[in-house]
């Protein structure tokens, strides 16, 4: 074991630096290197854990004035070995970024959130993706998927012996499915607990195996499972099913179920946070008469006034149209970008009108007016 880097230092942070800076801190190495996005990443999964163990540590009060009284030290307690106590916590805080699973393998086994085991191996997560279109996304949903995967063995409920037969205490574990070892270093007494291998982590033995699932506790199906999707939720955010993923071995904890939402392309909306963009194009002849017009929304339809004297690239307001923002009140705006429709072709009546129109009196920008609209639109770009 190397010395452990000062809390702060990994962070990057200020001793003096605020609980929201140093959240903020957390946040943007926890993206860095998760673990996602750095698949078999020996030294990125170090970075993320070390990350993690600094941010359990400064985002907790009272562990944070015993670090900066007492360093590393101050922090064992009475117990000999760091021990990972708010990993939910922190990611339920972070919900968005993390799905759970993976961060319970990284931080040893799922007891953190499932208290001990008390028979076979965890079964793993599953992942889906989930496609929504944005009415879905905007009014909140609920989705039934089926999947396949590893259910608990309905003969023997998973226990993976054979009904009526008998069980004897492992030998090697003595019936506890731990194997403990005690090491000792200059930082104090560690204790490395691992999984008793003889008998799976169960803490027992099978005189005989079930017939239908040859000891596994688990066979292959399929399952429904349910999905409510809140409003307001984003591309690439993850809802986890607890307990709904994959069977465990002989008995073990399930896995959960992670979906990954997918927004679908709409044909007439583009999405920019909680607000959405509709572009109305419009005739040239509308936008210096002005007219009413028929807009769609998520819900239905909306009519809007478009003034005479329009300008091209004029952004009109439909307020709360938008989508419902997530873990908050309100909604967003549904945002209308005027454009006007110059045609690709007109017939030679049309072409006689248009010439006579090119050069009557208010048709053609005067200097003025041009410099006028040039700066109108470069506040907009900037702003
Ligand atoms: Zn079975
Ligand atoms: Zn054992």
């Amino acid at each position: 074991m190397t010395a452990k880097r000062d809390y702060y230092e990994v962070l990057g942070v200020q001793r003096s630096s605020s609980t929201d800076e140093i959240k903020k801190a957390y946040r943007k190495l926890a993206l860095q290197y998760h673990p996602d996005r750095n698949p078999n990443n020996k030294e990125s999964e170090e970075k993320f854990k070390e990350a993690t163990e600094a941010y359990e540590v400064l985002s907790d009060q009272q562990k944070r004035q015993r670090y900066d009284q007492f360093g590393h030290q101050g922090l064992r307690g009475g117990s000999d070995y760091h021990t990972y106590t708010n990993f939910n916590d922190i990611f339920s805080q972070f919900g968005d970024i993390f799905g759970g699973g993976i961060f319970e393998e990284m931080f040893g086994g799922g007891q953190s959130r499932r208290g001990p085991r008390s028979t076979g191996e965890q079964g793993s997560d599953l992942r889906i993706r989930l496609k929504l279109t944005l009415e879905e996304i905007a009014a909140g949903v609920e989705k039934k998927i089926k999947i396949k995967k590893w259910k608990t063995c309905g003969t023997c409920s998973g226990s993976g012996a054979k009904p009526g037969s008998s069980k004897s205490t492992c030998p090697q574990c003595n019936g506890t499915g731990e194997l403990r070892q005690v090491s000792r270093s200059m930082f104090g007494q560690f204790v490395n607990i691992s999984t008793c291998a003889y008998c799976g982590g169960t803490g027992q033995i099978i005189r005989e195996k079930c017939p239908t699932c040859d000891g596994e506790g688990r066979e292959q199906g399929e399952t429904t499972v349910k999905i409510n999707v809140p409003a307001g939720v984003s591309e690439g955010q993850y809802m986890t099913l607890q307990g709904q993923g994959n069977a465990g071995r002989r008995g073990g904890y399930p896995g959960d179920v992670m979906v990954e939402f997918i927004e679908e392309k709409h044909e007439h909306f583009a999405r920019n946070g909680d607000d959405i963009i509709y572009n109305a194009m419009i005739s040239y002849p509308d936008a210096v008469l002005g007219t009413d017009l028929e807009v769609p929304t998520l819900t239905g339809k909306a009519k809007i006034k478009i003034e005479s004297g329009t300008m091209p690239g004029k952004m009109l307001r439909l307020k709360d149209k938008g989508i419902p923002r997530l873990n908050s009140y309100g909604r967003g705006d549904q945002l209308i970008r005027i454009q006007i429709w110059v045609p690709p072709k007109v017939n030679s009546r049309e072409k006689e009108l248009l010439k006579e129109l090119g050069n009557s009196e208010h048709i053609n920008p005067t200097e003025e007016e041009k410099r006028k609209t040039f700066f109108d639109k470069m506040k907009n770009v900037f702003s």
